[in-house]
């Protein structure tokens, strides 16, 4: 199969799964660059396989958060950890919030300390439970394919949630378990030190930024956690309820492949 066909077959299972009626052709030869063309126009160019994305409009700067970093005196175990093993091994024996009654797993998160992403998820649902890994259910096969579509393999991302343990019934985590939880995520983001930081749906976005802002409002922008970029946008399970939003986020997901790269 030539190269521009192969090509034409990836943007329309991209087109296929991430929504909208429209595909995005790279610099396609007289389009110019980010022309948007119907599905069934789709002829690129083996100029368009070696063309740079079109370059969007940067978003403006939003929150910055900078809370203090890990103490190396401090008595605290987190603050004491060394990798992101170490950390799992304290989140396994957690008992600081009323989510470790009902638990079966914790999921710490999983994913390499070399990750160049972080992607942040509310909490472990009824799957990840069971399994004790981050997003194995069906919001979790969207997010694969959403990483896929930035040619980022899951494997290479870390990923992990606010929460490390199931929320009863999948309710929304209440402020006090955020409030215990997150200095094990404030822990695995400075081990880790990611380019990028992708935070899905309003719990992680208010949760890491500090902020009670709408996920709307949030959106857009690239806020600071410690420095590092943070883009904010739909949580997956939200996509499969209302595939309207899955355009959006591909948007966002965009921006946030290409602050990895800068
Ligand atoms: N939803 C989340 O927020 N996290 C998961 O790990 C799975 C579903
Ligand atoms: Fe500990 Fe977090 Fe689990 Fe609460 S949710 S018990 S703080 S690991």
């Amino acid at each position: 199969m030539s190269d521009s066909r192969a090509l034409a077959i990836e943007y329309l299972k991209q087109q296929r799964l991430l929504g909208g009626d429209a595909v995005i052709l790279p610099g396609a030869r007289g389009l110019g660059p980010g022309a948007l063309v119907t599905a069934a126009e789709v002829e690129p160019t083996p100029a368009a396989a070696s063309s740079p994305s079109p370059q969007a409009p940067a978003p403006s700067p939003g929150i910055s958060f900078d809370p203090p970093s890990a103490d190396l005196f401090a008595a605290d175990p987190i603050q004491q950890t060394r990798s992101l093993e170490d950390v799992a091994t304290l989140v396994a024996a957690c008992h600081k919030c009323k989510l470790c009654d009902g638990r079966t797993n914790t999921v710490p998160g999983e994913g390499p300390a070399t990750a160049r992403l972080v992607v942040i998820g509310e909490g472990p649902g009824k799957t990840e439970d069971e399994t004790g890994r981050p997003f194995v259910g069906r919001a979790g096969e969207l997010l694969t394919k959403i990483l896929e579509a930035i040619k980022l393999p899951r494997d290479q991302v870390f990923i992990c949630n606010v929460v490390k343990c199931r929320p009863p019934e999948n309710r929304l985590p209440q402020y006090d378990e955020i409030a215990a939880c997150l200095p094990y995520l404030y822990r695995q983001i400075e081990l880790v030190k990611p380019n990028v930081i992708l935070a899905m749906g309003g719990t992680a976005a208010q949760s890491l930024l500090n902020t009670k802002q709408s996920l709307g409002a949030l959106r857009n922008q690239v806020h600071r956690f410690r420095g590092i970029p943070v883009i904010i946008t739909y949580h997956p399970a939200a996509l499969l309820r209302n595939p309207n939003w899955k355009r959006p986020t591909w948007d966002d997901v965009r921006i946030a492949a290409r602050l990895l790269d800068s």
